[in-house]
């Protein structure tokens, strides 16, 4: 076991004694998956992605941990998230704001030394008319949509801001980037012509260091890598590559409480619209985590946890607060009130869940609960 190495600075036992659930995010994890990050992407740069309280483990500690991998670009999705982030990392890192400046918002960026992505046209004539006050350069990153249609500068964008030699003079050109839709379906014919795209539109932009890549895309090859990756779920053990085996760490793990065992017989309903009905004696424990924890109701006689490694179903709807288990065959000694049972961990990662509730693992990570006893480890 590592040292925990929040505020407190040790552990503080009887606040995890009173919590319903207790989640344990491993640093040293995130920065093992951010050295592996490293490797794969050959010499391209390293960004981290800690948008949405990175990915719900925690900004104020993955943002540090990272900055001790050498980590110094980082994209944060709003303005007020790059606001939190900004005191965090060393003053000459990169933090570009993914959703650039909205109006209004421009001398927010300046005054913080944050660099937004710009998006359209719109967003570039906001940015163009503080740097023509200022009466100087501002640094910003372009976006350019390649396929995905969902952010970036589309062709009308670009054609009523005119030749980008010319309207880039308003700017320090630091980033051009991209988004892919389909990065982890490898076969995706999107992918190539997102890329075909790309590049095409970099020839408009010559000199401008560039950037496509999200997680999944690190590991679909060099000519995908540019001078940026933006990895953001890899860095917190999400499978870039679904049906592939994951080279990377887990990094959180998830215990929840047994707050009571009762015995049930045939034809006894369990949980809300008694939607699971005991087709014989079984036992039953009720753990203290609910979908108010972001344990997804659409778990509902779908989920498992694992008590010293014995796989455990959920019986029954999930409820706000708690959820059921069929633990029946466990030993009675394993079923005291107050024990932590596995949801994630070496058992269970996030990607399975996410599979059992019919999604993927950003949401069951971003959906992550703000009542949990949280404890940092940096083994
Ligand atoms: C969220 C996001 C990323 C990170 O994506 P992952 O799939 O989590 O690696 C990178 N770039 C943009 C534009 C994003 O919105």
């Amino acid at each position: 076991m590592g040292d925990r190495i929040d505020d407190a600075g040790a552990p503080d036992l009887a606040a995890a004694a009173r919590a319903g659930a207790l989640l344990t995010v491993d640093l040293g994890a995130i920065r093992a998956n951010y050295r592996l990050l490293r490797a794969r992407a050959g010499g391209a740069e390293v960004a981290g992605v800690l948008k949405a309280d990175a990915y719900g483990l925690g900004m104020a500690q993955v943002a540090p941990a990272l900055v001790r991998e050498g980590c110094r670009t980082f994209f944060t999705a709003h303005l007020d998230e790059a606001l939190r982030l900004r005191p965090l990392v060393p003053a000459a890192s990169a933090i570009y704001v993914l959703h650039g400046p909205m109006p209004g918002t421009a001398p927010d960026f300046l005054a913080h030394g944050l660099v937004p992505v710009l998006n359209d046209a719109g967003q570039a004539r906001e940015w163009r008319t503080l740097a023509a006050t200022l009466g100087r350069r501002l640094p910003a990153a372009i976006q350019v949509d390649s396929g995905m249609s969902r952010m970036g500068m589309s062709g009308a964008d670009l054609a009523a801001l005119g030749e980008p030699a010319e309207w880039l003079q308003a700017f320090e050109p630091r980033l051009l980037m991209s988004h892919l839709a389909c990065a982890d379906l490898p076969d995706h014919p999107l992918n190539a012509l997102q890329h075909a795209r790309f590049e095409a539109l970099r020839a408009r932009f010559p000199a401008m260091p560039a950037s496509l890549a999200n997680s999944s895309a690190v590991f679909l090859g060099p000519s995908w890598h540019y001078e940026l990756v933006r990895p953001g779920a890899a860095l917190y053990g999400i499978n870039p590559q679904p049906g592939a085996m994951n080279p990377l760490r887990q990094a959180v793990s998830l215990q929840a409480r047994i707050v009571q065992v009762r015995t049930v017989q045939a034809g006894d309903a369990v949980g809300y619209g008694a939607r699971w009905v005991a087709d014989g004696t079984r036992r039953i424990a009720t753990l203290s985590i609910g979908y108010a924890d972001g344990w997804l109701r659409a778990l509902t006689n779908r989920g498992f946890a694992f008590i010293e490694g014995m796989r455990v179903p959920v019986a029954g709807t999930v409820s706000m607060d708690s959820i059921t288990l069929d633990v029946t065959g466990v030993p009675e000694a394993l079923l005291m009130a107050g024990r932590p049972v596995e949801l994630l961990g070496p058992h269970q990662q996030v990607d399975a869940v996410a599979q059992q509730a019919g999604t993927i693992g950003y949401e069951v990570l971003t959906r992550l609960g703000g009542r949990f006893y949280r404890r940092y480890l940096d083994n």
